[in-house]
Order: C-alpha cells, then structure tokens, then sequence
C-alpha cells in the first residue's frame, strides 16, 4: 500500500484526505508497489490528496490505467488496519478522507443522525416544501430589473418578491415554484413553474425578508401559424410590477446546495439564466459578507451569452472579478461576437475544451465542487472537453465523473 507519510502525508487538511486508486495495467514488480492483484486484475492504492495528480502521471508513464477513484472509506480504514503491513496511514482518520466529498449535500437533521462528525449536525437544515400548490404563499413584487443592455437579445428580468409576511426560508442552490393567475387550455389552474432562486438565504437586501428570481420571458414563433407565442408563466413574471402579487411554492432542490466548506473550490458553467444559483452563490461568497459564511476558495465563472449586452449581473460579476483576482476567474463565451479555435461561434463548451487541462486539474482536489446550470444540451461539449483532459492521464471520463456524482461534487440543473 501507498504510505501517505513517506511522501510528505501530513496533519494538514489536505495531507489528510485520503483516496482510493483501483489501477489495471501495472504487474507486481515493485512499480506497482505491493498491492494485491484483485480478481479483476486491478489493483488498488491509497493515495493522500496532495499527491494525487503526481500519482496519476506515475501511474500513465508506467502504461497502467486507473480506473476508479474513490475517497477511503471507513471500511478501507478498518482493511488497513487489519492488514498485516499496518499502513501508517492511520494517522489520517476515514471520517476526515470522505468529509470533503459530501459537503456539498447538506443533510436534513434527520439524515445526519448518527454521523460522527460534529459538523454534519450543525449543518442547516435544507428547508423544502414549506408552501405546496395547494396552499402557496402569497409574495409582493418589490423590485423588476431589466437585465438585458441595449443590443442583446430577448428579455431577461431580475425579480425581487417581498416574502416577510410568511415562513419561507430557503438555501442558495435552491428553486421555488411560481403559479402563475389564470387557467390553461383545459380550463384548469395553470401549474407552477420552477425558477432556480437568484438571491443568499439572507435576500437581496441582507434582512432575510426577500427572494429574488432572474427570469427569461420565453418568446417563440408558433411552427404553424408563425403567430408570436410568449411563455405563460415567464411573461406573467417579467410583467410584474412593485406592489403586484405572486404566488410562490418551496423551496426544492438539494442537487444545487453550496458546499458549506468554506475553503471548497467552486466551478460553475452557466448558459443564460443558468445564472441564476451562480449569482446567489457569488453574492454569498463576495458581496454578502455575513457572518455565516465567510469564502476562502477559488470560485471560477464559466458563462455563456450570445452578445456582451446578454451578459447578466455583468457589472456585478465585473466588480467581485476586480477586487477578487486571486478568488474569483471569469471566463465568458460570447458565441454571437466571438469565435473558436476552429472559427465557428464561440459556445462555453469551447471555453470548456479550451481550459479544458486547468478544469481537469481543478477537478481532482478532492474540495472542487463543479456546478451546471442553464440550457439541456449543454452537458454534452462539456463532457468531451472533460475526456480529452482526463484521457491524457489514462482516466475514464465517464468513470470518474460517476464517482464525481457519487460524491455529491459534480451538480447538474438544466431546463
Ligand atoms: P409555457 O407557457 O409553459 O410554455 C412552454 C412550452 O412552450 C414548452 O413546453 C413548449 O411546448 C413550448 N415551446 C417553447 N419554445 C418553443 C419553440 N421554440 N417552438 C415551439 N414551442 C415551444 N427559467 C428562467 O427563466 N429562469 C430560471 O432561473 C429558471 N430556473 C429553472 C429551474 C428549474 C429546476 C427548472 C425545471 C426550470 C427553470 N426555468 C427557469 C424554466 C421555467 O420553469 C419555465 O419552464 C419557463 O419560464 C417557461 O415557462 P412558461 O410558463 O413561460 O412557458
């Protein structure tokens, strides 16, 4: 096994978390050290997080493939310690090595009972469903923004609803559920519609008495008559004005939660209103300042618009960049105004495929949570970017980012 503490494994944080590698392809002849052949014909090794990356290097040059990655577990931990060669890694204890990889799954009290660490039950509850259909709350509307300059395209909104007469409390991350008035073709109560929530736990204000949305009106020429179609429910919103009434439902969703690690890494890839949560998480990470949170990761911005003028939140997004260099990276795909190495439209996949090696290497440290947000379809050029930086290093896309999934660090909401 791997010994953490002959390649500088140490009692800082990092040099505590320790993972799994499950390797094909390396005989046992020293270079793939003393692990044992499984019947599968792999191996395994433990690998302490902050020699991951020069591991995985070693592992390519030496023509073995990893196939699994994995964070050791409590039932590693007990292996370990009942094995004959007594790793030395025991300095380092299991419940610390597979903490980092669910942080960004708060646990309701309930599902956090009977975990040791002290952490987990101080977590917040994620609040859900406080309001449902049938009884929803009833909101003002306090503020409606344009957010599209002169030159973009189509109408984006940002919405703030006054929610201090009611009990609705929620998390960044999370959506709630708007009705809109009026009936559907059938004659019956529209349904409501989700909007991921555009604002921290704490509002736009810091009073804890609002919620904000960022809604795009949809627009669209009806196939058949060609007669110009708007969305119910977004147009009922972006109509809205101060004083108005809405009817909101929630708070949902616990895939989009902000990891509570202070020191995470945060990745986030956004088409159009896919913004949204990003917003709420930047707000909390470096314009909020509260109390509760204070942010020491990097946070980076992967943002996808068809003009400069669709940027959303550009001067705010603009204004965190400048006074948190070191913190905050900003990356835009302008697919309208800019093009790509092959000279086509620039869409974030592209600057996905481009920094495609620093995402890869962001990726693996075991506190990088990676979030997606916006338009279905747009996974599918963030995977190949993903593969073609992973394969350099004999990795399966596709595995590793099941085990990213698995560890609740790879976020996914498109609609
Ligand atoms: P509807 O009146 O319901 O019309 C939608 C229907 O129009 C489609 O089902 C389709 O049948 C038809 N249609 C749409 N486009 C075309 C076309 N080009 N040609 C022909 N027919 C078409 N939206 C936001 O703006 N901001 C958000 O933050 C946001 N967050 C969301 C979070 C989640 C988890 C989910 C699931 C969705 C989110 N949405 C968000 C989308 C939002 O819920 C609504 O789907 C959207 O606003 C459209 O609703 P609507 O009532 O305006 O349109």
């Amino acid at each position: 096994m791997y010994n953490p503490n002959a390649s500088g494994g140490n009692n800082t944080v990092a040099g505590n978390r320790l993972f799994v590698y499950e390797v094909e392809g390396l005989g046992q002849d020293g270079n793939g050290q003393d692990a044992p052949i499984r019947r599968s014909g792999t191996q395994t090794m433990t690998v302490p997080y902050n020699r991951m990356n020069e591991e995985m290097q070693r592992i390519t040059r030496l023509g073995g493939k990893i196939v699994n990655i994995r964070p050791l577990t409590g039932e590693d931990w007990n292996n370990q310690a009942a094995s004959a060669n007594g790793s030395q890694a025991q300095e380092s204890k299991p419940a610390e090595a597979s903490k980092s990889m669910t942080q960004a799954k708060p646990e309701t009290k309930g599902e956090a009972k009977g975990k040791t660490s002290a952490k987990a039950s101080e977590k917040k509850k994620v609040p859900v469903n406080i309001y449902r259909p049938k009884n929803p709350f009833v909101g003002k509307c306090l503020s409606n923004e344009g957010l599209v300059r002169e030159g973009g395209s189509g109408r984006v909104q940002h919405l703030k609803f006054d929610i201090s007469a009611g009990d609705l409390e929620y998390l960044e991350g999370q959506s709630i559920g708007i009705i809109p008035p009026g009936e559907d073709d059938k004659g019956k109560p529209h349904k409501l519609r989700l909007y991921s929530i555009a604002s921290t736990r704490h509002g736009d204000d810091g009073d804890d008495k609002t919620v904000s949305l960022c809604v795009r009106e949809l627009e669209y020429q009806h196939p058949e008559t060609g007669e110009t179609v708007y969305g119910v429910c977004s147009k009922f919103l972006c109509d809205l004005k101060e004083g108005d009434d809405v009817s909101i439902t929630g708070p949902v969703g616990k895939e989009m939660l902000l990891p509570d690690d202070e020191h995470a890494n945060v990745i986030m890839m956004a088409t159009g209103t896919g913004i949204a949560p990003f917003r709420a998480f930047l707000q909390r990470m470096f314009e909020e300042k509260h109390e509760d949170y204070k942010f020491k990761g990097k946070a980076w911005l992967i943002f996808g618009i068809p003009y400069t003028a669709n940027i959303l939140y550009k001067d705010d997004l603009e204004k965190m960049q400048a006074e948190y260099p070191d913190q905050f990276e900003l990356t835009y795909a302008i697919s309208r105004e800019q093009t790509n190495a092959d000279g086509g439209k620039m869409y974030l996949q592209h600057r996905i495929q481009e920094n495609a090696d620093r995402v890869w290497e962001l990726v693996q440290q075991p506190n990088t949570h990676t979030y997606i947000c916006g338009l279905k379809g747009m996974e599918g050029g963030i995977d190949e970017g993903m593969s073609s930086a992973a394969s350099k290093q004999g990795v399966d896309w596709s595995d590793y980012q099941k085990q990213l999934k698995k560890a609740h660090r790879w976020h996914v909401e498109t609609y």
